[in-house]
């Protein structure tokens, strides 16, 4: 991913220079304006500074090729959440003030259905990832649509296609641990007898605890503390 400093100067309709505090979401956005470059609209958040084109901006934008602009040090607050009123599950996750302590990510589009190319796709999932990690959020709560903080319909495409933005959110997670996981009920079946055990089922593989496995199977399970060792017997 090809990061790329591009700071707004500070000016109070874009760039107000006060400090973030504890990032504890990240929004993600879309430009609403078909096949614009990151640096186009950048460039939209710089000239706010002149006062006719109202408040807004965001910390990153990214580009149709891919690549990304940091307009905003993410230490500082952007104006990309600012509403009259928040739906209150955002209230209650972020408080009342959503852009003190969120990030903005804006992506480009191909259309008015908000359709990212996969190069804008694959960086909005590596950002995601590496800021999830930097701030130790879990993605499956912590990323969030515009939409879901003020009920903008923004990022159209995601809005459009829940589905999508379930799947997105996974993708994140996978990227940021490397492996896709699943806690679930593990089935087995011997010599007829059907029985289940909690485990996990990770990187094609499935976990379940040694001991409950084989004494499901009928063994005597046992514990060599000095060996390290698990002992099994058959039950008598
Ligand atoms: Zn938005």
């Amino acid at each position: 991913m090809n990061l790329i400093q591009d700071l707004l100067t500070i000016n109070e309709y874009s760039r107000p220079g006060t400090k973030l505090k504890k990032v504890q979401g990240i929004v993600v956005h879309w430009v609403a304006n078909p096949n614009t470059s990151a640096k186009a609209n950048r460039n939209f958040f710089e000239n706010r500074k002149n006062g006719k084109s109202g408040y807004g901006s965001a910390h990153y934008l990214i580009d149709l090729n891919g690549s990304v602009i940091l307009a905003i040090p993410p230490e500082e607050v952007a104006y990309h959440v600012g509403a009259q009123s928040y739906r209150s599950e955002a209230v209650k996750r972020l408080g009342s003030y959503p852009n003190g302590n969120t990030l903005g990510i804006e992506c480009t589009h191909v259309d008015w259905n908000g359709k990212m190319t996969d190069k804008t796709y694959e960086s909005l999932i590596l950002l995601c990832a590496e800021l999830c990690k930097r701030y130790n959020l879990n993605p499956l709560t912590s990323l969030y649509r515009h939409y879901d903080i003020t009920g903008k319909d923004c990022h159209k495409w995601f809005v459009n296609n829940p589905a999508e933005w379930e799947k997105f959110k996974k993708e994140v997670q996978t990227k940021m641990t490397g492996t896709s996981e699943n806690k679930g009920i593990i089935k087995f079946e011997y010599e007829g007898r059907k029985f289940e055990i909690e485990g996990i089922f990770k990187d094609g593989t499935n976990y379940t605890p040694a001991r409950t496995l084989l004494e499901s199977l009928g063994f005597n399970v046992g514990w060599d503390n000095q060996n390290k060792t698990v002992l099994i017997k058959k039950k008598d």
